[in-house]
């Protein structure tokens, strides 16, 4: 068999009056009318209730619910696990061209059907304006389950070369002898695809655990795979309070996979869990993990820049989806004889910016962040920051939480490249910004790797001059999984630029590429003598 050829969705430019722009605000109408949404979990083919239930507030207007979800106990974790492995059987054995059709049929579903039905419940649940809820929940969603079947055959094709005449040698890629947890992340509702098509596709069953945050957007990708085909079993949809799912699925003896994207601090607690488990022998075998999680990525421009792409760039890297993606630009370094040009231009394009409610105000550039929490420790970095003597403002310190969690475009000069600022991750719009002297332009960059806060997501060169892209190349080999030449930190697409980091961004198994599915297989060398 051939797969279709690899490509990616396109996305359409929903201008004012365009057919796409008019059926994506008939869906957001439609889903506004139904608030609060219902979310379900689903095990054992059906949807289950349970007696205790969580609201998610609207981020972008807080006083009203989104969605109300059940939480899962830890009897229902434990039923969700053990119809998991029932299921293990069957779909193993299910030819993987008959996988494949089922993710490839739910790609045409998500571009077609559900295309502005997962648009709207990403803007409304996330936060996100029209086109960062485009490229996330129809194109890269779309993307991922195409690509990773392509990704799949690619892995399924690697075998031996051919040795000794009377001999044949070739490599079976079994799933992994248990159950994989798929842990996705509020800010992308395309991970949660990627986080349990990966493993699906190579044949294993899935317990998915969505962020409490992205629960209802989760659950639409969830109904278009089983509408797609996909058994009811293979993945579980088990929605609730992470620490309660986790328990459960980390004591298991099945668990063979940890598939995770989140934050660095809760991947250290969970590969710590894993280590317990192996030590005290829980598991039958030594689970996979596999994890992309935080970021401090910078910019470094370099004298030769041209100053206004780097402006454009640093602008859409640092503010967009208001600084919530892993790859989001948050330290920026100047050269001393460009930034007050570079500074200029800054503070005029954050000028520009427009913040608002992704529904009401379509053409915002920036929404609400996530949830109160995540509020309240952006405003208390502002707080600090704003007394802090050694910090000059450059633009923003403000934010707005009477009706939604707004957090305005904000940058900060520090003084030197140690400060917290240029060290700890804020998932927010917040950039900070160190100018540096020209003739220091090589110990800046071993600055670069040094600050980061142990970081290694990614990281960008602004520069006309090869031998500055160079060095820098050269002296930032380990600073960046992602490392981009004149173009901003974000946005890596699939297939393209497969993305990942290491140090403590993660295991940089590289989503978007055939490498992460094969951490997913165990297997099996035959050899056969004739
Ligand atoms: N892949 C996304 C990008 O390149 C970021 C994913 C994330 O936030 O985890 O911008």
């Amino acid at each position: 068999f051939r797969l279709p050829d690899p490509r990616n969705e396109p996305n359409p430019l929903y201008k004012k009056g365009s057919e796409e722009r008019i059926k994506l605000e008939e869906a957001l109408v439609k889903l506004r009318s139904q608030l609060p949404v219902q979310s379900n979990i689903y095990y054992n083919g059906q949807a289950q209730a349970s007696a205790q239930s969580w609201d998610q507030p609207l981020p972008a207007e807080h006083a009203t619910v989104f969605t109300n979800y059940p939480l899962a106990t830890k009897e229902q974790t434990q039923a969700a696990i053990e119809s998991a492995l029932k299921a293990k059987k069957d779909w193993e054995e299910t030819p993987f061209v008959d996988r494949a059709a089922i993710f490839l049929k739910a790609a045409e579903l998500v571009t077609g059907k559900y295309r502005y039905e997962l648009i709207a419940a990403t803007m409304l649940g996330q936060g996100k304006n029209i086109w960062q809820g485009e490229i996330d929940a129809a194109a890269e969603l779309a993307d991922f389950f195409r690509l990773n079947c392509n990704f799949a055959a690619e892995i399924l094709e690697r075998q031996p070369p051919r040795g000794a005449d009377g001999v044949w040698s070739r490599l079976e890629y079994r799933p992994l002898e248990g159950f994989v947890y798929s842990i996705s992340p509020f800010n992308f509702t395309a991970l949660g695809g990627n986080l349990i098509s990966g493993p699906a596709l190579m044949g294993n069953v899935v317990l998915w655990k969505p962020s409490p945050s992205n629960v209802y957007a989760s659950a639409l990708v969830y109904k278009i795979l089983l509408e797609a085909g996909l058994p009811p079993n293979v993945i579980q949809f088990v929605t609730g309070d992470p620490d309660t799912i986790t328990d459960v699925a980390l004591s298991h003896r099945d668990f063979a996979g940890l598939n995770f994207v989140g934050s660095s601090d809760v991947f250290r607690s969970l590969y710590g869990r894993i280590g317990e488990g192996i030590a005290k022998k829980t598991y039958r075998e030594f689970p996979r993990v596999v994890a992309e999680t935080s970021g401090k990525n910078f910019h470094l421009i370099h004298p030769t820049a041209d100053i206004q792409n780097a402006v454009n760039h640093t602008i859409r890297g640092a503010f967009e989806y208001q600084g919530q993606k892993c790859s989001a630009t948050s330290r920026l370094y100047l050269p001393e004889s460009r930034a007050e040009e570079f500074l200029t231009g800054l503070k005029a394009g954050v000028k520009e910016i427009t913040i608002g409610n992704p529904d009401k105000n379509l053409e915002a550039f920036m929404g609400p962040v996530i949830h109160r929490r995540s509020f309240d420790k952006i405003k208390s970095i502002i707080d600090a920051s704003n007394k802090d003597s050694t910090l000059k403002l450059i633009a923003g310190g403000t934010y707005d939480d009477s009706v939604g969690f707004y957090v305005h475009p904000t940058v900060y000069q520090v003084d030197r490249p140690d400060h917290k600022l240029f060290n700890e991750e804020i998932f927010g719009p917040v950039l900070a910004v160190y100018v540096y002297p020209d003739a220091e332009w090589s110990s800046t960059l071993k600055k670069v790797d040094e600050a980061g806060g142990g970081f290694a997501l990614t990281g960008a060169v602004f520069a006309q001059d090869r031998r500055a892209i160079r060095e820098a190349e050269d002296t930032l080999r380990y600073s960046a999984g992602n490392f981009y030449i004149n173009c901003k930190t974000t946005a890596a697409v699939i297939g393209q630029q497969s993305f990942g980091g290491a140090r403590a961004s993660g295991t940089n198994d590289k989503a978007g590429s055939s490498d992460v599915l094969r951490r997913f297989t165990s297997p099996r060398l035959i050899k056969e003598e004739f």
